[in-house]
């Protein structure tokens, strides 16, 4: 469903993406852990399409994201193509970025109307749809500023869902949350995950929830994957006690 192939990317004189090779099967769950400054989240910007990769490619789901092939060459690809691919990803951010003075069935029926295409009558059928998924049929009339920090991620989480896209990702969105909200949020990604059929990229310090969730855990460090596989293989205790994963995980356990 996704494919990297060695994803550099430098800010000046830093490079803070090693050519990093990943692929996401479809209905695959990863979740990413690793240090603070270890590039996790740019990892996810540059498929998300908020910051360009310097050199490598990246498909989503067959597609070139920053690429168009013109016979044999690579050419870089314009706007219009760009938001093509983009269609096909989701994305939950740590902040949760809703519209401040439209209700939270506008909020999850515009991008269907306006991106899809979709009459109002199915945007707000889908829309009810996914906001009864995360627990919030309730507050369709409400504005952002009368829900909770854990009901704001829900609804923006039902935005992205909405656009029923083939990959969704998840940039560390329960960071910004007060901790007695962070169970809610978590739990309703498990039961997105449950339901198997999307591939997922969850960028996380959530440990427990990494290992309960994902299928697989990639741990970053310095710009690279410098250890991936099963939660059962990277959460265990046989790490040497200074190695960086060690280090890493003996912060949480
Ligand atoms: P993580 O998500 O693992 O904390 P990031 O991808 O946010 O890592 O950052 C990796 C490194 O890239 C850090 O050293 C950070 O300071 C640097 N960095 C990230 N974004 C930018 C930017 N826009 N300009 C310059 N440096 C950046």
């Amino acid at each position: 469903m996704v494919r990297y192939r060695k994803i550099s990317k430098w800010f000046g004189d830093t490079q803070v993406l090693r050519e990093v090779d990943f692929d996401l099967a479809p209905g695959e769950k990863v979740a990413v852990i690793g240090p603070s400054g270890s590039g996790k989240t740019t990892f996810a910007r540059v498929l998300m399409t908020l910051e360009k990769p310097s050199s490598g490619t990246i498909e989503v789901d067959g597609e070139l994201l920053w690429h168009k092939k013109v016979g044999n060459k690579l050419v870089p690809a314009k706007e219009k193509h760009l938001h093509k691919v983009r269609g096909k990803i989701g994305m939950v951010f740590q902040q949760f970025n809703l519209f401040p003075h439209m209700t939270i069935l506008r909020n999850v029926t515009e991008a269907p109307i306006k991106v899809l295409g979709l009459s109002k009558e199915e945007a707000v059928e889908r829309a009810k749809t996914m906001l009864d998924k995360v627990g919030l049929l309730d507050k369709i009339d409400a504005y952002p500023s009368q829900l909770s920090g854990g009901q704001q991620q829900r609804v923006a989480m039902a935005r992205a869902l909405v656009m029923q896209p083939k990959v969704m990702l998840f940039d560390e969105v329960t960071s910004a949350l007060d901790p007695e909200l962070v169970g809610e949020v978590l739990a309703v990604i498990k039961e997105i995950a449950a339901e198997g059929q999307m591939a997922m990229m969850l960028i996380t310090h959530e440990m427990d929830f990494a290992r309960d969730v994902a299928d697989r855990i990639v741990f970053f460090e310095e710009g690279r994957i410098a250890e991936e596989g099963p939660p059962d293989k990277i959460f265990n205790s046989d790490h040497p006690k200074d190695s960086r994963i060690g280090q890493f995980l003996s912060r949480f356990y």
